[in-house]
């Protein structure tokens, strides 16, 4: 075979593989991914679908949403939430979308969105308990928490209280329901899910809002240039309806 022939043939199979490759998808080629830390035990925020095995929830909706208008591929790491930050801090994950309430302690490890959601911490107890009707009746008592978060914060204020700690929100609705907690302090749409979900068989929520909060969705203290754009990205759903009909999938109509 001549020189000239070969040399033909090597182009010809170059150009072939990278028509090939050009064939295959946005997936692999091009999409940067985003590498989003989770703790899927948070419905309906994150949580894993029964049969599909998928982490599904408003905050998945949301980030897979942001991504797609900032061309990225999402992809989710199951995680404890008290893991999520130093995750967030060692570069292991680009951002977080947690159900995390934004608050100055962690502003100082990471940036956080503009506020994506109004949230707030009720307290709930067994459906016969008639003795705690607020925060104020908790005094000395047995609370169960999530370990890392708002409520837990907010259980160790309360004079005497003798606070459990658990991974997750389920792990800490089960103590009240077996017995081993007289309430728990967490974020009130998440205790209002797990009461409509069948939990209000045997628990209540009793009281006010303890404290508003809002979450924003974390990412490194460097990452700048993805806060500014995931900011932009909020705001165009939030602009275009988007945002509403993801809130009405999984709240209903906004009162
Ligand atoms: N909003 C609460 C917090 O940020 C709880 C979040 C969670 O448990 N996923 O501490």
């Amino acid at each position: 075979m001549s020189k000239k022939w070969l040399s033909v043939m090597v182009l010809a199979m170059f150009m072939l593989t990278l028509g090939l490759a050009g064939c295959g998808g946005d997936k692999q080629q091009g999409k940067k991914v985003l590498k989003i830390g989770t703790d899927p035990g948070f419905a309906p925020f994150e949580f894993q679908d029964e049969k599909s095995k998928e982490y599904v929830g408003f905050d998945i909706d949301l980030i897979k949403a942001l991504g797609t208008k900032m061309g990225y591929e999402v992809q989710i790491q199951n995680m404890n939430f008290d893991g999520l930050i130093p995750a967030l801090e060692a570069g292991n994950i680009d951002a977080t979308v947690a159900g995390m309430t934004i608050k100055e302690e962690r502003a100082k490890k990471v940036l956080f969105s503009k506020p994506y959601y109004q949230s707030g911490l009720i307290v709930a107890v067994k459906n016969d308990n008639n003795t705690i009707k607020s925060v104020k009746d908790l005094e000395g008592k047995r609370i169960a928490v999530q370990i890392g978060t708002t409520g837990a914060d907010a259980a160790k204020k309360i004079p005497n209280a003798v606070v459990r700690e658990f991974n997750n929100a389920p792990e800490a609705f089960m103590e009240l329901k077996a017995g081993g907690a007289d309430a728990v302090i967490n974020d009130k749409p998440v205790t209002a899910y797990y009461l409509k979900q069948g939990g209000d068989k045997d628990a209540k929520m009793v009281g006010d809002v303890l404290q508003a909060e809002e979450y924003g969705i974390a990412m490194n203290k460097k990452s700048t240039e993805l806060k500014t754009k995931m900011d932009k990205a909020l705001d165009e759903m939030k602009a275009s309806g988007e945002y509403d009909k993801l809130y009405e999938k999984w709240f209903g109509k906004k009162q």
